[in-house]
């Protein structure tokens, strides 16, 4: 199955800078469900500058 990088990318809303999993989904969501967070794309746009993926900072933010 091809990565789907460049589509993905379109739709990323993460503003954290440097990082490698940018647009690669699965890679992201593997990385923050392993820490016991969310991606960014489960945050509002406010919420996502925090860098703070936590359960408790989505729940706040919903
Ligand atoms: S949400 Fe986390 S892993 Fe995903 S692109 Fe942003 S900083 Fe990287």
């Amino acid at each position: 199955m091809e990565c789907c990088q460049d589509e993905n990318l379109r739709n990323c809303n993460c503003s954290y800078p440097g990082c490698e999993r940018k647009g690669k989904c699965c890679e992201c969501v593997t990385y923050h469900k392993k820490r016991g967070e969310l991606p960014a794309c489960f945050f509002s746009e406010s919420a996502e500058k925090t860098y703070d993926r936590s359960i408790s900072k989505f729940i706040a933010d919903n």
